[in-house]
């Protein structure tokens, strides 16, 4: 069974990021007065740790949101 952190990550190889800030590219043509993206596989392992762990915490701040809409 695969962790979190490994199922994130294939999910995430492909997105480009900002490798100053660590922001998603999206569709900004530059970041931080840069137009300098890096693809999320060929970042450190401890930033791709950082971004997973984020995004981790914005998916369990959604459900939250989803149980109250609920009514739970
Ligand atoms: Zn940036």
């Amino acid at each position: 069974m695969k962790t979190a952190f490994e199922m994130y990550r294939e999910e995430f190889q492909d997105i480009e990021y900002c490798c100053y800030c660590l922001e998603p590219k999206g569709d900004k043509y530059h970041c931080c007065k840069e137009n300098h993206f890096v693809p999320f596989q060929d970042l450190e392992t401890s930033e791709q740790m950082d971004i997973i762990n984020e995004e981790i915490q914005w998916a369990e701040i959604a459900a939250k949101q989803e149980e109250k809409r609920n009514g739970r």
